[in-house]
């Protein structure tokens, strides 16, 4: 094993442990771990997890005669001059420096920091890194601007900053790349020889992964193979694409962390044991049947059958209910409810907004009006009595089915006996959230649902600890909608189409964006544009408008009067993003498409096409020059497959913006890309899976250590998670 040493800074320092304070590492003390504790790191640990953002290859040194303009350049000079100047027409300050080689001269500019006149003196030694360009005004000569720069007294030169390949850092606190690149050479020369590596030996020698120790010190002072040439030069990119053998390592060992954390809190659960015992008997299955007003499609009933099993089964339900916009998750659940009612116990369903709240209590009573369930309403905008009398039917059992808004999981709301709680559009929610509607039950069963189509590679991070069940086919006779894009120019295109539409006894949305409720100037332009569209260009047509600022009763108005057909034309935000569900509307138009992310546009847009009518949607977008907002546009055109647009949605963004990562508990990652690193992700995952078998069914010392690290790395990310 190669062990990078030291060669610049003091060894006056013993060795480290992962868990000393950064306060106590060399050049950092109170002010600075300050600083670095605002952006999470507290600890060596973390430290030395503070990854670069890029290499620099400085070990040539480029002769001074030989410098060209625009370079980033590595250079050797000894000082002739120092100068300087008060630039007044800008208020810089400017020093200046000749330094000479063998091969000539090159000039070295700082800007404001006028105190390096007296820094640099003739006859010193400097070391140079950095851009080089033309002078603007003057002779034209080439000049070092605000270069790294380094006084030597010793040759050949070999230093923390050059002479090797060094990393770059983004700045934390006050501490720029060059301050970091010194404190961390001090720190990964002293790391623990000993220290515990948290990955399976097998999986280690296998996918030929480097010792932990190594791969760090490797990650901030890599060392190069090739001496030279296109070999070095694909190093060097390599690196930059965080595709060493040291990112490796730590990209495979991050996701494996994640991964055997998230398995090892399912078989946590899958040891719980639930009180009670449901059946599922004849005379459960008939009301179940009773309610059906169609027949489901195959996918519904399996997914019910995978549901009902767990229900049935001894250990309390986790399951994840995935199925795009439109598959028919509702009756699905709704079944499931039966289920638990019939058995003598209650549900709770939640749900992320009011309108979609008051929908499913509606759909729910509806549906099960045959078999004479009671289903409560709980929702932030209730009157106290009303509320009063919804709590009072939960705690006495008297209401079967409690539907609400997160008004669920307020103190106060107790329930007789909860035995399943059904959380729908799950990605709205956080882990604590979901956890605490748990907590209104004894082990309740848990049911998920989500429209948001997650990529194979995020559902294993982000749902790895619950079953998943997938409705993966649309109800019969659904038509794929179409949709086109238009500029505002095409805009009468989009009326006429509107006009027709409603011509046809269909009716339309036109959506605007409101990225928050709040936002006035936008609520203002929703407003405005039902005004126009209903004296202006449709005066005869019944046009409703709807958004978050509307009280709980004039939304209900609205919603109800849509829904019964006698509001043809409805202006909306994104309030009627998620749920909404009139099969008579065919046509949606989308305002200010370029502000929407894809998989909002993709849920707004699987508001049309619920019936058997050709449906069509109609995106009003200027993408003025954003290459992005173009290609959201074109794969909306091109597909209606949510998987396919969650793909490239999260080729687009990234998975973090995809589900908010915060809220969803979702670990931030130091090393790994999620999209990158799908493969990894698989081998990681499948590691996890021996892993965690192998601590359940023959623990050694080595599957205890790494149990170890992964509870200590649980703790660690949750902890930040809960306070926040
Ligand atoms: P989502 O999965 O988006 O929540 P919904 O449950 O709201 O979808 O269902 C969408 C629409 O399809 C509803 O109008 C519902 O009544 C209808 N639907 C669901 N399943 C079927 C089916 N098997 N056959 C016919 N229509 C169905
Ligand atoms: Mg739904």
């Amino acid at each position: 094993m190669q062990v990078y040493r030291s060669d610049a800074t003091g060894s006056a320092h013993g060795v480290l442990r992962f868990d000393t304070p950064v306060q106590y590492v060399k050049g950092i003390g109170p002010r600075r771990a300050e600083q670095l504790a605002e952006h999470g790191i507290r600890t060596v640990a973390d430290l030395v997890e503070y990854a670069p953002f890029r290499y620099e290859d400085r070990t040539r040194y480029v002769p001074l005669a030989s410098l060209r303009e625009g370079e980033w350049a590595l250079a050797l000079g000894t000082v002739v001059r120092v100068g300087g100047f008060q630039s007044k027409r800008r208020g810089l300050s400017v020093v200046e420096v000749v330094v000479r080689d063998s091969s000539g001269q090159a000039l070295v500019k700082f800007f404001n920091q006028p105190y390096l006149r007296s820094a640099y003196q003739p006859g010193m030694r400097l070391v140079l890194y950095g851009q080089v360009r033309r002078e603007e005004h003057g002779r034209g000569v080439l000049a070092f601007s605000s270069p790294e720069c380094e006084i030597i007294d010793e040759e050949p030169v070999s230093s923390v900053h050059s002479g090797r390949v060094a990393p770059v850092y983004r700045k934390l606190g006050e501490m720029r790349s060059r301050v970091l690149r010194q404190i961390l050479h001090g720190v990964v020369t002293r790391l623990p020889a000993d220290a515990c590596d948290p990955l399976p030996g097998r999986a280690r020698r296998q996918l030929r992964l480097m010792a932990r120790n190594l791969a760090l010190q490797r990650l901030h002072f890599p060392v190069l193979r090739a001496e030279s040439g296109p070999e070095r030069a694909r190093e060097m990119e390599a690196l930059n694409r965080e595709l060493s053998p040291a990112h490796k390592r730590l990209i495979f060992e991050e996701l494996f962390l994640m991964q055997a954390g998230i398995r090892m809190a399912r078989s946590e659960r899958v040891a719980l044991v639930k009180q009670r015992r449901l059946r599922l008997g004849e005379e459960v299955r008939r009301p179940i049947k009773q309610i059906l007003p169609f027949h489901p499609t195959p996918a519904q009933k399996r997914v019910l059958k995978e549901i009902a099993d767990d229900l049935c089964s001894v250990r309390p339900m986790s399951r994840l209910l995935q199925g795009d916009v439109g598959s028919g998750k509702t009756i699905v659940a709704a079944q499931a409810a039966i289920i638990a009612v019939e058995n003598g116990y209650q549900v709770a369903f939640m749900a992320p907004t009011e309108i979609l709240a008051e929908q499913h209590s509606f759909n729910l009573r509806r549906l099960l009006s045959p078999i004479d369930y009671r289903v409560g309403l709980l929702k932030g905008s209730l009157r106290s009595r009303e509320r009063r009398e919804v709590v009072a039917g939960l705690a006495s059992g008297e209401v079967q089915i409690a539907v609400g808004t997160h008004a669920l999981i307020q103190e106060g709301v107790e329930f007789r006996d909860l035995a399943l709680v059904i959380i729908d559009e799950q990605q709205r929610f956080g882990v604590i959230q979901r956890d605490l509607l748990r907590g209104k039950g004894k082990e309740p069963d848990v049911l998920v649902m989500t429209a948001t189509p997650i990529p194979r590679s995020l559902a294993l991070t982000l749902y790895g600890d619950l079953d998943v069940s997938v409705i993966d086919e649309m109800p019969p006779g659904r038509k794929p909608i179409e949709t086109i894009w238009l500029a505002e120019k095409g805009r009468s295109e989009a009326y006429g189409a509107i006009a027709e539409t409603v011509a046809r006894g269909r009716q339309v949305y036109v959506v605007y964006p409101l990225v928050e409720e709040s936002d006035a100037s936008d609520l203002r332009a929703a407003t405005e544009m039902a005004h126009h569209l209903g004296e202006d260009v449709f005066p005869g047509i019944e046009i409703g408008l709807l958004h978050g600022k509307l009280k709980g009763t004039e939304k209900e108005r609205v919603m109800t009067a849509f829904a019964a057909g006698e509001i043809r034309l409805l202006v909306a935000t994104t309030v009627i993003e998620v749920g909404v569900d009139v099969p008579n509307a065919t046509l949606m138009v989308i305002e200010h498409a370029e502000r929407f992310g894809l998989a909002q546009l993709h849920q707004l847009r699987g508001r049309v096409g619920r019936g058997a009518e050709q449906s069509r949607c109609i995106l009003i977008a200027d993408v003025a020059g954003s290459a992005e907002a173009r290609r959201r546009m074109e794969i909306l055109c091109e597909t209606n497959d949510g998987f396919r647009i969650a793909e490239v949605d999260l080729q687009l963004r990234g998975p973090g913006e995809i589900i908010g990562t915060r809220q969803s508990g979702v670990p931030a990652l130091k090393f790994a890309d999620l999209v990158r690193d799908r493969r990894a992700l698989e081998l990681a995952r499948e590691e996890a899976d021996r892993f965690v078998a192998g601590l359940r069914d023959h623990p050694d010392e080595e599957c205890r250590r790494i149990a170890r690290f992964v509870l200590a790395r649980r703790a660690a990310v949750n902890t930040p998670a809960l306070v926040g």
